[in-house]
């Protein structure tokens, strides 16, 4: 699947983002890297940083300064066609799911592989028969199949972040960025969901990077947590050694200093 070598698939470099002129301060400074396979959970409160960090891995925003460079591009400086190959690389799954609500779950999922077909697709007959089987095959992992034809609109939110993974797979990803991916759900959806996210991304041995802000979801799910305080890394961390304690530190009213 994967069409990368051993490496680093997320390089970034003292990341700055600004917002109004430099009056809004959302990334301060910030650098990591994300190894091949590794599901990293980026932990914060709301107004930490966490979606404009994960916007710039996919050029939905450009850094004001420092480097992004992702599977060995810097999204920020691709254009049109560079673009677009890009983005069908990076599988983005949404707080409020970003489906087609008209549109059946299947048709959804396949949309996922639209960038892979020349010219546009009108309904679920204008795909060729092995693309539907392998959406059809999605939604049976995500545990579906027998909501494949019902419209979006009409499912739970839980069905439909599921119908989300099951999209983003369809696109054969070499990165998945999730934003908040369960903050829409019931506690018992979130569970449901990060659980599928991750044996499934686990199957596929792909590279992950999702943001949340509640703790108890991210421990057990992640290999690495980093925690963002006021668009500051305050922790980074194998997430199998960290205790509730150590990351309540997210929860610290921000340093005015650091402001
Ligand atoms: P999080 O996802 O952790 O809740 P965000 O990355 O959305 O945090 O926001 C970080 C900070 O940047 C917040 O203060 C937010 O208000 C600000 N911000 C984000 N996007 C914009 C924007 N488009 N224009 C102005 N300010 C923004
Ligand atoms: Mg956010």
């Amino acid at each position: 699947m994967s069409t990368q070598g051993t490496g680093d698939v997320v390089v970034i470099k003292d990341l700055v983002k600004t917002f109004n002129k430099g009056k809004v301060q959302a990334v301060k400074g910030i650098s990591f890297s994300v190894p091949r396979g590794q599901r990293l959970v980026l932990m914060g409160l709301s107004g930490s940083g966490k979606s404009t960090t994960l916007r710039m891995l996919n050029a939905l925003n450009t850094p004001t300064s420092g480097t992004v460079e992702v599977l060995g591009q810097e999204p920020a400086k691709l254009k049109g066609k560079d673009l677009r190959h890009f983005r069908r690389r990076v599988a983005f799954i949404f707080q409020h799911f970003n489906l087609v609500g008209r549109l059946s779950a299947i048709e959804n999922v396949l949309s996922g592989a639209l960038g892979a077909v020349r010219g546009p697709r009108y309904g679920l007959m204008a795909y060729p028969d092995e693309m539907r089987q392998e959406a059809m095959a999605h939604l049976e992992r995500v545990g579906l199949a027998e909501k494949a034809f019902q419209r979006a609109n009409t499912l739970s939110g839980g069905q439909q972040q599921r119908v989300g993974i099951a999209r983003a797979l369809m696109q054969k990803p070499d990165l998945v960025l999730a934003d908040e991916p369960v903050a829409s759900l019931d506690p018992e959806s979130s569970m449901q969901v990060m659980t599928l996210l991750k044996e499934l991304t686990e199957e596929e041995n792909l590279t992950v990077v999702c943001s949340l802000h509640q703790v108890e979801l991210a421990i057990g799910w992640a290999d690495r947590m980093i925690g963002l305080r006021g668009g500051q890394i305050v922790l980074d961390q194998d997430a199998r050694s960290l205790s509730p304690e150590e990351a309540s530190v997210i929860y610290t009213s921000v340093d005015p200093e650091l402001q």
